[in-house]
């Protein structure tokens, strides 16, 4: 992301002493003349507006200010000597900067109540109207966070989970010793049948979709739309601006840059396309009711191949005059079930088949 400047604003600073709120570039107090320590911060003024004036904007950019190590006296940040005593300043520390003092206002902030005569004043005044009592900072409430309910579970509800969940494991249980009891029979193989398919591939057209400088050779391009390929911290051919909140930075020297946050979002064209592709366009298929399964006869038109083929063989075994069916996929296992011939057979509660032996 980049960040743009929206320009300076300038900050203020309440008096620690007479709790008198100060402009951000003044060294003393307007109300009492004490000079601005070192250690109070500057905060946000009840009105973000973007300095014009020549001074102001110097100072803005002059970097954090610097306290004289020798008198406390507060300089710009690129003075070398101090105004007051000519002490050097190349040791001196810088105050800090950087930190993230808020949003930028978009609403005048809330009125100001005088501590001592509980009159509202707009919040730009510094005195208050009625009783000219200095109006410090109005200490903005932080928004407590929402306590985060225990999760509580009714009775009714944990009883009512642990007979479901008892129902389920019985059903599981139950599933499971149904599939365990098996019972071996004596089976006959009354019939057989099998099916022999084959896919046959053609040439036609297959729709798919990418950006307008993926596209193939021979894409026969149906329609292009416009939409989101990315971000970018840079403007492209074909791009949108968007930027976050602004948010005012302090610079330490008693004023604020207003920055925002910005990305570019890229558009490119995205299109549905067709090709020609070998892709499946039907199935042809042979059943019997033998033991001599065949494929089937194919008459392939130009452009077209032959596919997966797939065999599915079924046997039906009469099990103390019941009809059990068997399916296999293995021809070798299916030449073995010759009609007549007698099998035992394992089937399971369920009435499948889960093993076979032949007769003894
Ligand atoms: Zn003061
Ligand atoms: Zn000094
Ligand atoms: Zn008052």
């Amino acid at each position: 992301m980049a960040k743009e400047s929206l320009g300076y604003v300038e900050l203020e600073w309440t008096c620690p002493f007479c709790n008198t709120r100060n402009k951000g570039r003044a060294k003393v107090c307007a109300n009492c003349g004490a000079p601005q320590p070192k250690d109070v911060q500057f905060h946000q003024a009840a009105e973000d507006k973007i300095i014009t004036d020549q001074e102001g904007l110097e100072m803005a950019q002059s970097g954090p200010d610097i306290h004289c190590p020798f008198c406390g006296t507060r300089n710009p940040g690129d003075a070398v000597k101090c105004s007051r005593c000519g002490g050097d300043l190349t040791e001196g520390e810088k105050r800090e900067s950087g930190q993230v003092l808020g949003a930028q206002q978009t609403k005048p902030a809330p009125d100001i109540v005088c501590e001592y005569c509980s009159t509202p004043n707009p919040a730009t005044n510094t005195k208050c109207k009625n009783c000219g009592s200095p109006l410090g900072v109005a200490v903005k409430p932080k928004p407590a966070a929402p306590a985060a309910a225990p999760a509580k579970m009714s009775p009714a509800i944990m009883i009512i989970g642990a007979i479901v969940l008892l129902a389920i494991c019985g059903a599981i249980a139950f599933f499971f010793m149904r599939g365990a009891q098996t019972e071996t029979n004596t089976a006959r193989v009354n019939d057989v049948n099998w099916k022999r398919s084959i896919v046959v591939l053609g040439l036609a057209p297959v729709t798919y979709s990418t950006w307008a400088d993926q596209l193939p050779q021979d894409a026969q391009v149906n329609y292009c739309s416009e939409r989101e390929r990315g971000r970018s911290a840079f403007p492209t051919d074909n791009s949108q601006q968007i930027c976050g909140t602004p948010y005012l930075v302090d610079q330490g020297s008693g004023f604020g840059e207003m920055v925002q946050d910005c990305e570019y979002i890229v558009y490119d064209d995205y299109c549905e396309y067709s090709v020609v592709e070998l892709q499946p366009v039907g199935v042809i298929d042979e059943t019997g009711r033998d033991m001599n399964p065949l494929w089937p006869e194919t008459r392939l038109q130009q452009d077209q191949q032959l596919g997966e083929r797939n065999e599915v063989y079924q046997i039906t075994f009469e099990v103390e005059g019941e009809e059990v069916v068997y399916q296999t996929t293995s021809l070798n296992e299916f030449l073995q079930f010759q009609p007549g011939s007698e099998w035992q057979l394992e089937i399971n509660g369920f009435g499948n088949i889960v093993g076979i032996e032949p007769a003894p």
